[in-house]
């Protein structure tokens, strides 16, 4: 799950957010661990690093850590790394990781970029700050020369050319459909676009990265703090909290028919095992 908050909605989207408390947030983490509790799910929670100076957010982390939850990094400021200088790309890429484990106590093993915005030169950063893995690629030729690839696996593979260390655990395939199929999308098209979006995914070929953000759990944000349609399209405050943690827990049955859900550590693990016996 990707811990982007309101105010991150905000600044990606150029809107004033105000300065009142991160309402998404709060009620988004609160929603979302008792979720994941009851549906016995290992979440790896992607977490913007400066959050931890915010005292509610910080200990809605550490809240989240001791049900056992992995942290990975969003990023320190959740800017578009493509947009920036090398030197601001490491730093958002290098102080997250140190920032999270300092304040957090835990190792923080994945890394992915905010609006999947990645290329040659940030997964470089990725490997070099110590990460084990990223999660920021869509499989296909689409996206795939940015980081200097002719195309993309739908399989778990090391995306540099020459370092065997750093893995890709790429989103499922988009399977021809206009936008990706995971829940905060299929939360507006319909569930029926999830199960498209599964169906037309091969579930021998690789596993499947399912992604939830804190919209998908949050209660609606009010009228007042939304400026347009757009700020409640983006923050999926047209439905309310009861209406899609049901339709999260129906895409989850779905998802529990074809695969088994494990850990992001668990994949990792079964995923070398099985890529190293096989000579790869
Ligand atoms: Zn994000």
């Amino acid at each position: 799950m990707d811990l982007d908050g309101f105010t991150d909605i905000c600044r990606v989207h150029g809107w004033p957010c105000g300065d009142d408390r991160d309402a998404l947030s709060g009620s988004g983490m609160g929603n979302a661990l008792e979720f994941f509790s009851r549906e016995r799910i290992p979440a790896t929670l992607f977490a913007i690093a400066q959050d931890v100076h915010d005292a509610a957010k910080r200990r809605r982390l550490h809240e989240a850590v001791t049900q056992g939850h992995e942290i990975a990094s969003h990023s320190v400021t959740h800017r578009t790394l493509t947009r920036l200088s090398a030197e601001e790309k490491r730093r958002e890429i290098v102080d997250s990781r140190a920032t999270l484990q300092d304040a957090l106590s835990v190792p923080v093993r994945g890394f992915r970029a905010p609006g999947f915005a990645v290329d040659a030169e940030s997964l470089h950063f990725v490997e070099e700050a110590g990460y084990d893995y990223d999660s920021s690629l869509f499989p296909g030729r689409s996206g795939a020369k940015r980081v200097g690839l002719a195309t993309i696996p739908v399989a778990p593979h090391h995306p540099l050319r020459g370092t065997g260390r750093l893995r890709e655990l790429p989103m499922p395939p988009r399977a021809s459909l206009p936008f990706p199929f995971h829940p905060s999308y299929s939360l507006v098209m319909g569930n029926w676009y999830f199960e498209l979006g599964l169906r037309r995914v091969r579930p021998n070929a690789a596993p499947l990265v399912l992604l939830f953000h804190l919209t998908d759990f949050a209660d609606p944000l009010p009228a007042y703090q939304l400026h347009g349609w757009k700020a409640r399209l983006y923050t999926l405050s047209s439905i309310s909290a009861a209406d899609k943690l049901d339709r999260c827990r129906r895409m989850l049955e779905a998802v529990r028919k074809r695969y088994r859900i494990v850990s992001t550590a668990e994949l990792l693990r079964d995923w070398t095992t099985s890529a190293s016996s096989q000579g790869t």
